[in-house]
């Protein structure tokens, strides 16, 4: 198993070194090689995803990924902006399939919004297509209206598209995701009014007839997104595009209501991943040692799972978060009074000892 770390910015560094703390306490055959990215590489090199750390990234099997990006580097210009050096390794290693479980721990039933016995018992799994749809569809543009009631005027117009062969293979992502949970997946798109959508419901249902065992349905995403917050566990895995799983992923991450316990995982067709916390570099609390873990952590977790098929190793890290959380172990993020505060490096320990 060849593993690129690339940490990053601010948190990146503390939180990645409790995840090779964890990872390389499991005693398997394992080779990680650290590379720097975003400001750190930027710093050093005048470039956020220098070639070197783009060629450590191309040769490993998966990429351990912290965060990157700070308040020092927003006046750059885009193309030097830490921001880039995640788009740069997506685009670069054709990153189509973005993963974000949403967990909610029966330990940290209080910390979402909505009421204990909506969240409670959650376990649903959001997968993203990252690499198409209308972010990335030409032509696009802003130009001179040429007809209509507000002719001579400027209008912004941008194009949804999708391959039979693009919505197919993340179909496979997700029923492959969906045996390895309860079964069940729930394809969401806006039929009713787009010609793309239709098209991805039509594959979506093609794909479904090769998975008779996986339970199918379909849901548009207005629908899903009412669902979402008032019966979320109704869902298992839902696949959808990249603009209306960039809403929904979003959304659903605040069912848990803890940014710092949320892993994702972003797929290619070789299964190779990168995987990292669903947040930011977190300047505010930076080298503080404040910053939560446990969404690191759960990424080197679903890392073993779904780039090394190891789904035993997976889950025992995921047991000893849990353990951590019923002895009552809480970063500040997720703190709540009758629990004991620990900082990043005691919360990696208590990990470990779990372990
Ligand atoms: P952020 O996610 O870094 O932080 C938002 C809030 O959540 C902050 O108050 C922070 O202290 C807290 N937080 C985040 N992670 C935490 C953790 N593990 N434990 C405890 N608290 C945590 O978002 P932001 O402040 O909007 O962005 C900061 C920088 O991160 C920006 O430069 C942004 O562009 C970048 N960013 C990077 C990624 C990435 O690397 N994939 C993702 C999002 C934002």
């Amino acid at each position: 198993m060849k593993i690129a770390v690339l940490p990053g910015d601010g948190i990146g560094t503390e939180i990645t070194a409790q995840a090779v703390r964890v990872l390389k306490a499991l005693n398997l055959p394992m080779e990680l090689e650290e590379a720097p990215v975003g400001g750190a590489a930027y710093d050093r090199t005048g470039d956020p995803l220098p070639s070197a750390t783009l060629d450590l990234a191309r040769a490993a099997d998966a990429i351990l990924f912290g965060a990157v990006g700070g308040w020092q580097y927003d006046k750059l210009p885009r193309e030097k902006r830490p921001e880039q050096a995640v788009l740069g390794l997506r685009k670069h290693l054709g990153l189509f399939a973005n993963l974000r479980p949403s967990i909610v721990y029966p330990e940290l039933v209080n910390a979402s919004t909505l009421k204990p016995e909506v969240v409670s018992g959650l376990d649903i799994l959001i997968l993203r297509e990252l690499t198409g749809d209308i972010y990335f569809g030409q032509p696009r543009g802003i130009r001179v209206a040429a007809d209509g009631p507000f002719k001579g005027q400027r209008e912004g117009f941008d194009t949804m598209r999708y391959a039979d062969g693009e919505i197919r293979r993340i179909m496979h992502v997700g029923f492959a995701a969906a045996r390895k949970r309860s079964r069940r997946l729930c394809s969401v798109d806006k039929a009713n009014v787009l010609e793309t959508m239709q098209l991805w419901k039509d594959v979506a249902a093609e794909v479904a007839a090769e998975y008779p065992d996986v339970e199918y349905s379909s849901m548009y995403v207005d629908n899903a997104a009412m669902q979402l917050v008032r019966n979320p566990r109704q869902f298992d895995v839902i696949v959808t595009g990249n603009m209306f799983g960039d809403i929904l992923s979003d959304e659903a991450s605040m069912l848990t209501g803890s940014i710092g316990m949320q892993p994702s995982a972003s797929l290619n067709d070789s299964r190779k991943g990168l995987y990292e916390p669903i947040h930011g570099s977190a300047p505010d609390i930076a080298g503080k040692n404040l910053a939560n873990p446990l969404a690191t952590i759960l990424s080197a977790a679903m890392m073993l799972r779904y780039s090394f098929d190891r789904e035993d190793a997976a889950v025992r890290i995921e047991s000893a978060v849990r353990k951590v959380l019923v002895q009552g172990l809480r970063t500040a993020d997720i703190y709540e009074s009758g629990t004991t505060k620990v900082g990043t490096v005691e919360m990696g320990d208590a990990v470990l000892k779990a372990l």
